[in-house]
């Protein structure tokens, strides 16, 4: 899609310190890092977020959510969040779904000042 910067990545019309790419996935260190490992995983096809996915995505997303899990095993993290911001309010600003891998805190402090959804009570 024109003027979408995700596009400009996957067919290399901008560059990315790309870290995995297969015929339907790119994977890309985040420019902005919100953790010591941060990546995106984005389907080639452009998608606008989780809420345009349709069944026929399926396996699109079992393919990127395997993609992030095999890139955090290679990256030697134990634990690690993959998260899909859906839309503005959900705090989405490219509109090109895109899964972020987060991981490789290590101190304490950083641990656990992670957000954290707490127990279900508290909803
Ligand atoms: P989101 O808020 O879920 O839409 O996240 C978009 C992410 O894309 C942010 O973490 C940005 O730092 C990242 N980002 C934006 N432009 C680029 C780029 N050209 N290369 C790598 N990451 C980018
Ligand atoms: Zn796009």
């Amino acid at each position: 899609m024109e003027d979408c910067v995700f596009c400009k990545i996957a067919n290399k019309e901008i560059p990315a310190d790309i870290i995995y790419e297969d015929s339907s996935v790119v994977a890309f260190k985040d420019i902005r890092p919100s953790a010591p490992v941060h990546y995106l995983v984005v389907p080639k096809e452009h998608i606008k977020s989780i809420a345009h996915l349709g069944t026929n995505h399926h396996d699109m997303v079992a393919v990127i959510i395997f993609v992030a899990k095999t890139l955090a095993e290679k990256a030697g993290l134990k634990g690690y969040k993959l998260v899909f911001n859906v839309g503005r309010e959900g705090g989405q600003v490219i509109d090109h779904l895109h899964l972020h891998l987060l991981g490789g805190w290590t101190r304490k402090e950083d641990i656990e000042a992670l957000p954290h959804p707490g127990p279900l009570s508290s909803y």
